[in-house]
């Protein structure tokens, strides 16, 4: 193997780029736009008045190897851990409640006093183990579709942690996901969130430790097309240069699978995706005071979670397709009166920025990952990378940055 040349620095990118150097390779990185972290990048917003992250990117404890990168590339100190101690309101029924996963135990579940959410019992929360016995094909709706806390619990997580309703999405994964997070204990369920931003948590420490490693990244550089001789790629076009492929030359694909496509038409590829729309709010000492909490979920409502960042709000509204085409103004107005109903104040909407993310995530279901599954026709000298192609994950940071790891040869 003499080099390894990676299109795409997003996470899964970055990922295979800091195992390759790690490995010894000679490693090229090649990257469209003119900035590293894809999906999960930070930039300046003039309205907001600082550097923001794109969208709100949560990672749990469970996620090893999402640590590991950190860990390689000594960012640990840059990320917080915040404890699952959540507060949650229902707009619709104007509800409050917490959950903390540290005032849970074994006492009270033997007692039958664990109301998560009002108006529950123990008997509710057991019907997660039905999620052992989910087959491939089934959706979430499918497993838990009658259940009492559906709408309120499992409908909420399912969107969150996969950015797909619980009709088209995939129960295996989600099954997976609570299978290395809750039912593994409580100390998985922890939360990492950037004490800054992802970009100084984790983009800018993986190109500084590349660099350091004379690893060359490539910006502003698209692939444009490919050569391919009795199934190896022989050569890269990029929009600025081209670059000949040796077949002990390894190719990293770590690009989602609309631009994968494009060099593969042959293949059948997952079509559909699902939006996620973030607002971003300038924060005032007077709305800051209204929170003890840095994460709320909102049930019932168009908002879905919103956190309080050190200058900002900011929300997150997930399988947001019917949101793409509205006009950005009408959506933060949305949003701010649902804060304000939260806060139970009327005050004049902050600045704001709306970033929708049309192709945030796969739609997560049975069908798509079983596409990806399938896929097998791809030249001996190339490797694909990126969120959708680990099958048993969710579209989401661990699930790229094991992609890249994956990817290299041991
Ligand atoms: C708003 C939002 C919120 C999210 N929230 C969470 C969360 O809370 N937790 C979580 O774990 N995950 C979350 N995710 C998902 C997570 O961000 C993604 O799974 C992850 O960032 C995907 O990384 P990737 O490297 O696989 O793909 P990408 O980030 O899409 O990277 C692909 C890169 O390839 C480049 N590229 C494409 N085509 C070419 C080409 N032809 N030539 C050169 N370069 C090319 C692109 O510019 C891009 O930089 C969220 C995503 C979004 C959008």
């Amino acid at each position: 193997m003499k080099n390894i040349y990676i299109i795409g620095a997003g996470l899964a990118g970055l990922s295979a780029s800091v195992h390759a150097v790690k490995r010894n390779y000679k490693v090229n990185v090649f990257e469209s736009s003119n900035l590293m972290g894809g999906r999960c990048r930070s930039f300046f917003d003039k309205k907001i008045g600082q550097e923001i992250d794109n969208g709100n990117h949560l990672v749990f404890s469970a996620n090893k190897n999402f640590y590991e990168l950190c860990k390689i590339v000594r960012s640990l100190d840059s990320l917080q851990l915040l404890p699952f101690d959540l507060d949650f309101y229902d707009k619709k029924q104007s509800l409050y409640w917490n959950i903390n996963l540290e005032k849970i135990n074994l006492f009270k579940i033997i007692m039958n006093k664990l109301e998560l959410i009002p108006g529950t019992s123990l008997l509710d929360y057991l019907s997660i183990f039905k999620f052992f016995f989910t087959k491939e094909n089934s959706t979430v709706h499918d497993i838990i579709g009658n259940s009492n806390i559906y709408s309120t619990f499992w409908d909420p997580l399912t969107l969150a942690v996969m950015n797909t309703s619980s009709e088209n999405a995939s129960a295996k994964i989600l099954a997976f996901v609570l299978k290395e997070t809750i039912l593994k204990g409580k100390k998985n369920c922890n939360i990492y969130q950037p004490k800054v931003n992802w970009n100084n948590s984790v983009i800018e420490p993986c190109a500084n430790f590349l660099k350091k490693k004379g690893c060359e990244i490539n910006l502003k550089n698209i692939l444009k097309s490919i050569k391919i001789k009795n199934n190896f790629i022989t050569r890269l076009e990029f929009i600025n240069n081209s670059v000949e492929v040796k077949e002990n030359d390894l190719v990293i694909f770590a690009i989602p699978p609309s631009n994968f496509s494009k060099f593969f038409p042959n293949l059948s590829l997952p079509k559909n995706y699902n939006s996620i729309v973030n607002v971003h709010f300038k924060l005032t000492k007077t709305i800051k005071e209204k929170f003890s909490k840095k994460i709320i979920g909102f049930i019932n409502s168009h908002t879905h979670w919103l956190f309080i960042k050190k200058n900002y709000l900011s929300v997150t509204i997930s399988n947001a397709n019917h949101l793409n085409n509205l006009d950005s103004n009408e959506i933060a107005n949305i949003v701010w009166k649902e804060i304000c109903s939260y806060m139970k104040i009327k005050h004049r909407i902050t600045s704001f920025q709306v970033v929708k993310e049309k192709k945030a995530t796969l739609e997560q279901s049975p069908t798509n990952f079983n596409l990806v599954k399938r896929l097998k026709e791809i030249p001996y000298n190339v490797r694909i990378s990126g969120d959708w192609t680990q099958t048993s994950h969710p579209c989401t940071i661990e699930g790229s940055i094991l992609s890249g790891k994956r990817a290299i040869p041991l």
